[in-house]
């Protein structure tokens, strides 16, 4: 092993949203870069023209603004190996594959579309077979000018085995009669994916490649590449498959069946960056000598190594990510959780609630910032309810004791000058000691009165302040003619 900085890459294809499975592979390239102190870059591999999605460029850069998963070198920060977008690099790619081609690892191929799909038809997805492969030289310099269209395919060599070695998955051997003859340069110009990553990894200095496992019975054909043009090779780190749990208990590829799989759509639905980054870490990776779940990006910067990352594959749990989203709400100062969820708040709740201490009371309730919207409907309006919520075994409450107690408390409610919780409780309290009863069934009538619901984020007094007097006493009142 070379002992020169490591440089790891991102290079997503701009698909117009960020699966997990991706931000994964950034955030393992970035902590891989990053805990050794070395550099992390970001390429776009556009040149499949016709999949292009508008937009799709700024999801990507905006998914690693929103993570802190910054990067040294690509698109807008640029760099000294840039452009960082692959459809700006066109002209780079055709003198490599000519190169090959002279060197007698690639060759021109002008089979039509007709003569290829007449094979596919009869041979399925066999492919190709290697009709131009040896073409003369007069033959081929006839048809280049003649203008016929072309591409240039790699020349696997026929006979002879392939090998690898995988930083996780160990040694990997393609026998090279399995492989394709593969398109390097298509007949728009534009390299393939197969190709343009490699001269791209060679010309950024790329000492890692870290990506998905799915890469990685073809690499032999990539390590033919850099064998051909006489580069070093880089190290490989295919990271595990993402599987998501299906109904019947059995396992697949995370999709879309499973639940949310973009990073956009979990954040939409309440998730916090930094907690499903702490989630997916740990998705395929285990920290060294510890159990902790917990970690910052500068931890886990820390903690980060090769050696930590699993073959086996990982299964994506919805609950799991509730849990770390739910334990990173919590860590949130009182301040940081009200500037998010105040707007919801507002903009469902009447002008009589406390929406700051609505969110003061509902921070360590919710696991996700949604949560908020649904959590609040009894307070947002008066819900029906049946008067057997009045009744209490614990306390000994029964709707009859509970009508009693609200008529009670009601003068009183209504003479309370400082309508905040402690004046309140102490009220209810002082009222319970004076009539003999029980504080815990005059807590129980109150709340079930102004709630209207059995669980509540609070307590009859903290639902009271933020409910305001006015909106408390009319539930109180209403509760009394109900009864
Ligand atoms: N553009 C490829 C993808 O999005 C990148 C694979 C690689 O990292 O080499 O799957």
């Amino acid at each position: 092993m070379s002992s020169k900085a490591i440089r790891t890459r991102f290079a997503p294809s701009p698909t117009g949203f960020m699966h997990i499975g991706n931000l994964r592979t950034a955030l393992y390239a970035y902590l891989l870069a990053k805990s050794t102190g070395g550099q992390f870059i970001v390429r776009i591999e556009d040149t499949d023209q016709v999949r292009l999605v508008e937009g799709a460029v700024d999801v990507i850069l905006k998914t690693l603004e929103m993570t802190k998963l910054d990067y040294d070198e690509g698109p807008v920060a640029g760099g000294p190996n840039g452009p960082y977008i692959q459809s700006e690099r066109k002209d780079i790619y055709k003198k490599y594959a000519e190169e090959l081609v002279e060197m007698g690892h690639a060759y021109y191929c002008f089979c039509s579309q007709e003569r290829l799909q007449q094979l596919h038809d009869e041979n399925g997805v066999g492919g190709y077979d290697r009709h131009c492969r040896d073409l003369s030289q007069e033959e081929i310099r006839q048809k280049l000018e003649a203008g016929e269209p072309y591409v240039i395919r790699q020349k696997i060599p026929l006979t002879g085995v392939t090998s690898y070695y995988d930083e996780v998955f160990g040694e990997i051997s393609t026998e090279n009669k399995e492989m394709q003859d593969q398109i390097l340069l298509k007949a728009d110009g534009y390299p393939t994916y197969n190709f343009a990553h490699v001269i791209d990894d060679h010309l950024m200095n790329v000492t890692h490649v870290v990506r998905g496992s799915e890469y990685l019975t073809s690499t032999p054909k990539y390590v033919l590449l850099y064998d051909a043009f006489g580069w070093e090779r880089p190290h490989y780190v295919h990271l595990p498959l993402l599987m998501g749990q299906n109904e019947d208990g059995k396992v697949s590829k995370l999709s879309k069946r499973h639940g949310a799989v973009s990073f956009q759509d979990l954040v939409n639905m309440g998730y916090l960056p930094a907690a499903i980054v702490n989630y997916i870490a740990l998705l395929g990776w285990c920290p060294k000598d510890t159990n902790k779940e917990i970690f910052s990006l500068d931890e886990l910067k820390e903690n980060f190594s090769i050696e930590g990352i699993n073959k086996s594959p990982s299964v994506f749990d919805y609950e799991k990510l509730k849990w770390f989203n739910s334990e990173y709400i919590k860590m949130m100062s009182p301040e940081e959780f009200a500037e998010k969820t105040e707007p919801m708040l507002k903009e469902i709740c009447p002008d009589h609630v406390d929406t700051r201490k609505l969110a003061n009371l509902l921070h360590t309730r919710v696991s996700t910032l949604n949560e908020v919207t649904d959590m609040v409907g009894f307070i947002v309006s008066r819900l029906p309810m049946e008067s057997d919520l009045y009744t209490n075994k614990k306390n000994k409450t029964t709707p009859e004791l509970c009508r009693q107690i609200l008529e009670e408390v009601k003068p009183l409610l209504e003479n309370c000058g400082n309508w905040d919780n402690d004046t309140l409780f102490e009220l209810l309290k002082a009222y319970a000691a004076e009539s003999s009863r029980k504080v815990g069934a005059v807590m129980w009538a109150v709340r079930i009165a102004v709630a209207r619901q059995a669980v509540t984020p609070g307590g009859a007094t903290e639902l009271m302040e933020v409910l305001g007097k006015e909106e408390s006493l009319g539930r109180i009142n209403q509760a009394i003619e109900e009864l």
